[in-house]
């Protein structure tokens, strides 16, 4: 079973033109690319959220390091160490 493109309605697979709005619809070979297209896009994205958090976890191990340089440094100072409010 598919479903028209227009209308929405369900239809038998193969059929060309809906039967209940007359609309044409894609032919399976078409309906096969676009999935195959969907489906890269999909992958795509997984990469980029992919990156975007270990771009954010390395963002986070930065920020840590220079925190404990910073404590570290106003230990050896025998200063009071302040927090920068990150
Ligand atoms: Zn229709």
């Amino acid at each position: 079973m598919g479903f028209c493109v227009n209308c929405g309605n369900q239809h038998h697979d193969g059929v060309r033109f809906c039967r209940f709005c007359g609309t044409a619809q894609p032919s399976e070979q078409l309906l096969a690319r676009l999935r195959s297209e969907a489906e890269q896009i999909r992958l795509l994205r997984i990469q980029m959220q992919q990156q975007q958090v270990n771009a954010q976890n390395d963002a986070y191990a930065r920020l840590e390091a220079m925190r404990q340089q910073s404590e570290a440094a106003a230990r050896m100072n025998n200063q009071q160490y302040r927090s920068p409010g990150w």
